[in-house]
């Protein structure tokens, strides 16, 4: 049976520096509620990263981040536009809306999961009147749900059209380690340069056991954001065991390491599939994940071997995503297996 599976990045374990850094934590009594060396070291690790003093919070998952992070933006007559495969919407249970107190999340099209400046003028412009949900924040997800990019260029463009329209730019960075590896960017050209005023910063996908950063480059809008994680009940008492991973993953750019390395593997993956007859390609390859279209009898059969994937995500079609510890191996057998249960063209 397969060791390491293909479903996501979150199927995988903690990293050794991430572990190494929680061990180190573990000793002896520090201050609870996130007021110890290792939540400031974490706190001040991310404001280089990002060469701005930003306000930084840990809650435990993705989804408290992008909840909380999104109802401090909004009133409850408010909306959130953003792209119809997001994860706040799709993936979140109606997290958004339920800590938002009943904030609306709209949906708008575009190529590849990405959001366009015209299709969101276009959901500012479409109404204006009281019967609507007024829009008020803009939110992208950077890596995409699909696996795809959004260049500098088009954040700052999107970034443009939220300042022109008051809008908040929300960034859901789940997988924002995967996209400053695969841009090659410094992460400020991707964030505050092109104005995005809070971010989602997810370090589960890549190597942490559990603790999201909410990243506030807009400080303002950080005010009194510790009362509604309190409040959330995302205040982790032990803050420590959320803060020490981030100081292993953002010492020697362990992080950018380790996206490096899943997407190198998503690029592996994403060849070889391709040269098989009959896979269809659904989404071109950016980071460390593919999306095929099979034939339902070779997804059983390729299940039945053991293999682990998700069938059922962002568009359809199967989400091949790698990881920081797959292996070169480990997509070479599963590329095998794949080409030997394709029907035989005829
Ligand atoms: C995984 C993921 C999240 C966070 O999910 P949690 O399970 O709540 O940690 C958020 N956004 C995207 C795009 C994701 O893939």
């Amino acid at each position: 049976m397969p060791k390491r599976h293909f479903a996501s990045d979150n199927y995988s374990g903690v990293c050794p520096e991430a572990w190494a850094a929680m061990a180190e934590a573990n000793t002896d009594h520090v201050p609870a509620y996130g007021n110890d060396t290792w939540t400031s070291q974490a706190a001040d690790l991310i404001r280089g990263v990002f060469e701005t003093p930003c306000e930084v919070f840990f809650v435990f998952n993705g989804t408290a981040a992008n909840s909380l992070s999104l109802s401090h933006c909004t009133q409850s007559y408010h909306s959130v536009l953003c792209h119809d495969v997001a994860h706040i919407e799709k993936d979140e249970c109606g997290a958004p809306e339920f800590f938002s107190n009943g904030s609306k999340v709209l949906l708008l099209p575009g190529e590849h999961g990405r959001l366009t400046p015209d299709g969101v003028e276009e959901a500012v412009l479409r109404r204006s009147d009281v019967h609507y949900p007024k829009p008020r924040v803009v939110s992208v997800t950077q890596a995409t749900e699909v696996g795809t990019l959004y260049t500098p260029a088009e954040l700052r463009a999107i970034g443009a059209m939220a300042k022109k329209h008051q809008l908040r730019f929300h960034m859901d960075g789940a997988r924002f380690a995967n996209a400053v590896a695969a841009l090659g960017v410094a992460p400020r050209e991707i964030t505050w340069q092109a104005g995005v005023d809070v971010l989602c910063f997810g370090g589960t996908k890549n190597g942490t056991a559990v603790g999201d950063a909410v990243v506030f480059f807009n400080r303002d809008l950080a005010r009194e954001f510790e009362y509604r994680c309190k409040q959330g009940g995302q205040l982790c008492s032990k803050m420590r065991y959320l803060s020490a991973p981030w100081v292993g993953m953002l010492k020697n750019d362990v992080w950018l390491r380790h996206a490096n390395h899943a997407n190198a593997m998503g690029r592996l993956m994403f060849d070889l599939v391709a040269a098989i007859p009959g896979v269809r390609i659904l989404f071109p390859n950016q980071v460390n994940s593919v999306f095929v279209d099979l034939p339902k009898p070779t997804i059983q059969a390729l299940w039945s071997r053991g293999w682990m994937f998700y069938n059922f995500i962002g568009e359809g079609g199967c989400r091949l995503m790698c990881s920081w510890d797959t292996t070169e191996d480990d997509v070479r057998t599963f590329a095998k297996d794949l080409a030997e249960l394709m029907p035989v063209p005829n």
